[in-house]
């Protein structure tokens, strides 16, 4: 997906939920790492996070989108734009917007199982065999695979 299309995506959608337009700029921030969008106090523009849209797809993406335009139709209009604010909320949940970011970042895990009692272990590191054994049984650990999550 291109700025472009995000910003088209961003107006249709402001029209379409929140029945206002969107008048400023939303585009892809490569500098987003766990959160899925911001809204700028400022200049009133809008930052997504490409990952939402590539590991979730449109949908989510829509959802993070009503979740920022809820910000900015609501400091625009001067009312309780932040989320403790009951106004943020009530038009959050009239609107679908997201009310958490999907977990964007994926950590890689080491698998292993014991060879006696059949226990799988996972952990971030790789683990040296020949010193680990299993917390259960003391057996010994063989490597399984490689996971994301
Ligand atoms: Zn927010
Ligand atoms: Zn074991």
């Amino acid at each position: 997906m291109t700025n472009q299309e995000l910003q088209a995506l961003v107006e249709k959608i402001s029209q379409e939920s929140f029945r206002q337009p969107f008048c400023h700029k939303a585009s892809f921030n490569q500098r987003l790492k766990t959160t899925g969008g911001r809204y700028h106090l400022k200049s009133h523009d809008l930052d997504f996070n490409h990952l939402v849209f590539e590991k979730y797809g449109i949908e989510e993406l829509a959802k993070v989108i009503k979740h920022e335009l809820c910000h900015y139709h609501l400091h625009m209009a001067g009312r309780g734009y932040q989320h403790k604010d009951r106004e943020f909320k009530q038009l959050l949940k009239k609107t679908g917007g997201s009310r958490f970011t999907p977990p964007l970042i994926t950590m890689t895990y080491q698998v292993y199982q014991c060879e006696k009692c059949g226990q799988e272990v996972k952990r971030r590191r790789k683990l040296d065999t020949e010193r680990f054994v299993c917390g259960d049984c003391l057996g010994k650990l063989k490597f399984l695979k490689t996971i994301e999550a």
